[in-house]
């Protein structure tokens, strides 16, 4: 989006209006490919009976499917995969259909132009591309390409620019941020990069996603329980907790190992808050290792947890092995997993009750607009709970805005959600371009896309 803006291409969130409409895909599991697909037919419609005069389909789908998308929907005029997004001019403007598939080896800079896409306050920086691991459920490496780092001062560069433009939050990203700098020669590189961005004022949290955890070192723990602005917060996908399980997975470890990790991540950052994601019904998985995942979660008490059902896909290592769990079990052991985390979510979030706690104010809130909605720092963007505030105005008539950090007083507490109201404001940053406001990139002008956010213009 931010080549074609550079360039002068206004964009649209009106499919019926655009002349070139391009599809970023997601190919990670079955029910993504279908969306996907589903998505680039529906744009096809629009091609026959709208204003658009090209389709493209960029992204992960492309590198699966580059050349069955443009045999199988002839109304496609180009697709460009993830080691191509620098040509996607030539896809909108030129002949280009189809390039040879090549290892995607892309990754951008602080001066490749970019739309950020999410509210001001919140930006996402992607610090490395491509993943190393073997996990057998797993098709990310052959999507993305081989794990490399983004260069450090190119990711301090563009969470300074963030921070200049009014970002209050970074959540640092890449499928496997814990070996951040390894390829660049760094020792404990995402430990250091947090410490370089811990220093970037104007911001509230710097938080970074995704924690492979035999990657977690002493380091990593010492320097996020240094910082203030670092976000005592970690999101450690552990998939499973079964020796065997985890085996056929190619992750190695037990849950045990897992339990002392823990118990460390803990010792070392007082109050911090956790997240994992599991994977239920891998093949092979007996109902003994369902009962051995059931345990790690109760023992664990994690703040946040994801279940996902095991999907096949074919080109994964795991497709080949035998002994499938059937869909109907599957779907029944990720209610229960869930049905166990709620208990400890609910009991956990209980303990805020009647306390008051720094929060980010994020805006009204999507779900009821008599409510705003914010965030505390143990709370990540998207995909965590979140603290709705019944008022956000002072008794002495100064009212929160978004992107304020707040003190927030929790009245109520439910399963996943806080409620509360704002009991003060924080000071406000007064940084070049913030108080006074940024200046317009032409874009914002222009339009918004789906999510409601203006589009902004970086580098
Ligand atoms: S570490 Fe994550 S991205 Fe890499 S192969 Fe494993 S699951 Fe996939």
């Amino acid at each position: 989006m931010g080549i074609l803006a550079r360039e002068g291409y206004e964009l649209t969130p009106r499919a019926d209006e655009a002349e070139v409409l391009v599809v970023n895909t997601c190919s990670f599991i079955e029910s993504a490919q279908k969306e996907s697909v589903d998505a680039i037919l529906e744009m096809a419609e629009h091609k026959k009976f709208g204003a658009a005069k090209k389709l493209i389909v960029a992204g992960c789908l492309v590198e699966r499917f580059r050349e069955q998308i443009l045999e199988q929907v002839p109304e496609v005029d180009a697709v460009v995969g993830t080691g191509e997004v620098e040509r996607i001019l030539e896809a909108v403007e030129g002949d280009l259909r189809v390039l040879p598939a090549e290892p995607p080896a892309f990754l951008y800079h602080d001066l490749t132009p970019r739309i950020i896409t999410t509210p001001r306050h919140a930006a996402y920086i992607k610090i490395a591309e491509g993943c190393d691991h073997p996990c057998t459920f797993c098709i990310i490496p052959q999507l993305r390409g081989k794990f490399r780092s983004r260069r450090f001062e190119s990711v301090v560069r563009e969470a300074e620019n963030l921070a200049a433009s009014g970002a209050r939050e970074i959540t640092l990203i890449g499928q496997d941020t814990t070996s951040y700098g390894e390829d660049l020669g760094l020792r404990d590189g995402l430990a250091q990069l947090l410490e370089r961005l811990g220093q970037v004022e104007d911001l509230l949290w710097v938080r970074f996603l995704y924690a492979y955890p035999n990657r977690v070192t002493q380091k990593l723990l010492d320097t996020l329980a240094a910082h203030p602005r670092l976000a005592k917060y970690m999101d450690m996908p552990l998939q499973h907790a079964s020796r065997s399980v985890l085996a056929r997975m190619k992750r190695g470890s037990h849950g045990d190992a897992f339990l002392k990790l823990l118990e460390r991540i803990r010792a070392t950052i007082p109050g911090v808050s956790l997240r994992t994601s599991f994977i239920v019904g891998f093949p092979g998985e007996t109902e003994a290792d369902f009962e051995e995942l059931c345990g790690f979660v109760r023992a664990a008490k994690l703040d946040w947890i994801g279940v996902f059902e095991y999907s096949d896909v074919d080109n994964a290592g795991s497709y080949a092995l035998d002994t499938k769990v059937d869909a109907e079990t599957i779907t029944e052991r990720r209610n229960r997993l869930m049905a166990i985390q709620k208990k400890i979510s609910r009991e956990r979030l209980r303990g805020f009750k009647g306390s008051t706690a720094l929060a980010l104010v994020e805006g009204p809130s999507k779900d009821n607009p008599l409510v705003w909605e914010a965030r505390l720092e143990g709370m990540a963007p998207d995909i965590d709970g979140k603290l709705y505030l019944t008022d956000i105005e002072l008794p002495i008539g100064e009212t929160a805005c978004s992107g304020d950090a707040a003190r927030v007083e929790i009245t109520k507490t439910d399963a996943y959600d806080l409620i509360g109201h704002v009991v003060e404001i924080l000071p406000r940053p007064v940084g070049p371009g913030i108080s006074a406001g940024p200046p317009m990139p032409p874009t914002e002008a222009l339009t918004r896309i789906s999510t409601g956010a203006a589009l902004r213009v970086l580098g």
